[in-house]
């Protein structure tokens, strides 16, 4: 297999970048070197913020109308699903998930591209006439400008679905920094998005190290909105950066979920949901259930059927189609996740399954792991372990589930399953997150916003709120015919 090499992409074409460094990426299953991209400078930066900015002010794109921009995009949706293969391939080398779940994101991706096309067809405004005599306001949505967005490693192409297709289909121009252990991907769709009519300087990528060109990036002068994705921490400091020019933001940061089991539950779903909950994406997932809380009258049985399906769990090759769990993104992370492991035992949590770095092999693969009677006081109880890793802790009443599920520094997404819809709704209703599912878990549509409260942030991503984050409102008022002076001479 060959070594991929991407320079920058500004201005509509793959340009040199300015600093003679590269990052080199190897598959974390194999060790093999897959890609190179160039370490990025605030010099290129620059240069993407002014082709971005040009595009904006000069270039036809925020000029075209929202059917032609439509048009566009739903040509780039048919060319992700043409380039499928070769997208699924660079996201199994580069992130190292299961290739079942990247052919997942692909289709994810293009989806959300096509559902982002037509809501650049439906940016209206509003308009009052009863507003006093001879008087008639206009409001009107409009494109918020030059946008930076910044993405992690965990879902390259399916995040920044997330964000470019909208931020287009509103008529903004895109500088994307993605994460620099997967960037190939990002690349990739900005060169199907030139094929498919995106001008020039309207999508620009950049590569580089989050302290470089990631900072210079968020606390740019020539931006007009920020949506990023990532770390609480790096997160904060961005909100940081971004409020040094007062600059609007939007920012999708980590979590601690709660998957919540009552006795009344669908128990063959739960448990199916169980192993959603933390081995999907190799547990390197925003939303991932990894705290899983069962209600004691069914607690022994249901956690034995949630081990025996695990101890099944295929950790391996991630190309293998029978594989459920890859590598994770590099040695160090995979260092987090064993430091995390070792916690549990310290602080007197029951490790029931796994706990070892998988051996015999150089890639960073983990045992499919899972600790019974784990209490909020420990580390794995209060931590983002970003690995599959999950922590089962017993309730015995609804308010019990409740304090224990909000009791965390984040909230991005808790998940119920009942069958009792009384249930349902008032734990919904009491937990406090962004979203929370019923019945299924990690679900969603390109129409479903997606936000964070507490440490996971603020901002919508996808869904038509997910768009207006894109646009801003201006209003114009008018008086027509006589107006009544107010200093009269
Ligand atoms: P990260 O915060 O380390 O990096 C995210 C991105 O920010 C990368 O592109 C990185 O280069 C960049 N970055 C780093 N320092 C920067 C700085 N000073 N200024 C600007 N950019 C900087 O996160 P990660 O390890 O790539 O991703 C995992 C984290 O992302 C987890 O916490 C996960 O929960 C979170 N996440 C959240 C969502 C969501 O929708 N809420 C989705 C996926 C991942």
């Amino acid at each position: 297999m060959s070594t991929r090499s991407y320079q920058q992409f500004i201005g509509g074409r793959f340009v040199d970048g300015s600093g003679s460094g590269s990052i080199e990426r190897r598959s974390p299953a194999t060790g093999d070197l897959v890609a190179r991209y160039c370490d990025g400078t605030p010099e290129d930066v620059d240069l993407a913020v002014e082709a971005a900015r040009i595009a904006f002010e000069e270039g036809p794109w925020p000029r075209m109308s929202g059917m032609e921009r439509a048009e566009v995009l739903n040509r780039l949706a048919d060319l992700m699903r043409t380039n499928r293969d070769r997208l699924v391939r660079i996201e199994v080398e580069e992130v190292g998930k299961p290739v079942r779940f990247a052919r997942g994101d692909i289709d994810g991706a293009a989806g959300l591209t096509r559902y982002a096309a037509s809501l650049a067809m439906q940016m209206a405004g509003l308009t009052y006439t009863n507003i006093g005599e001879g008087k008639t306001a206009l409001i009107s949505r409009e494109a918020v400008g030059v946008v930076a967005l910044v993405t992690p490693w965990n879902f390259p192409a399916l995040i920044l679905s997330q964000k470019v297709p909208f931020a287009l289909a509103a008529g903004c121009t895109v500088v994307l920094k993605p994460s620099e252990f997967t960037s190939g991907s990002a690349f990739e769709i900005a060169a199907l998005a030139a094929e498919a009519g995106v001008p020039a300087g309207a999508f620009n990528v950049v590569s580089g190290y989050g302290a470089t060109v990631g900072d210079h990036l968020t606390g740019h002068a020539g931006i007009d909105f920020v949506s990023f994705t990532g770390s609480t921490r790096t997160g904060s400091r961005v909100v940081g950066n971004t409020s040094r020019h007062l600059v609007k933001s939007s920012v999708e940061l980590g979590g601690k979920s709660a998957n919540i089991v009552f006795a009344d539950a669908d128990l063959e779903a739960a448990a199916d949901g169980a192993l959603m909950g933390v081995f999907f994406n190799n547990g390197e997932c925003c939303v991932s259930g990894s705290r899983l809380f069962v209600q004691s009258s069914i607690a022994d049985d249901f956690i034995a059927k949630v081990v025996a399906r695990s101890r099944k769990m295929k950790v391996g090759d991630p190309f293998d189609d029978d594989t459920d769990v890859g590598a994770l993104i590099d040695h160090n992370h995979l260092a987090k996740v064993t430091g995390f492991v070792r916690s549990g035992i310290e602080e007197g949590a029951q490790l029931v399954l796994g706990g070892n770095v998988a051996t015999g092999t150089v890639g960073h693969f983990h045992e499919a792991t899972i600790f019974d009677r784990v209490e909020p006081h420990m580390t794995i109880f209060r931590e983002e372990i970003f690995g599959p890793v999950l922590s089962i802790t017993r309730f015995d009443t609804v308010d019990d589930a409740v304090r224990l599920a909000n009791d965390t520094a984040y909230g991005l997404s808790n998940y119920i399953w009942s069958k009792n819809i009384d249930t349902v709704l008032t734990v919904a209703k009491r937990l406090k997150s962004g979203w929370v599912q019923a019945n299924t878990i990690i679900d969603g549509a390109p129409q479903l916003p997606l936000t964070g409260v507490k440490g996971s942030g603020f901002g919508y991503e996808m869904g038509q709120a997910g768009f207006e984050e894109f646009t801003q409102l201006k209003t114009l008022l008018i008086q027509t015919g006589p107006r009544a002076p107010v200093f009269p001479v």
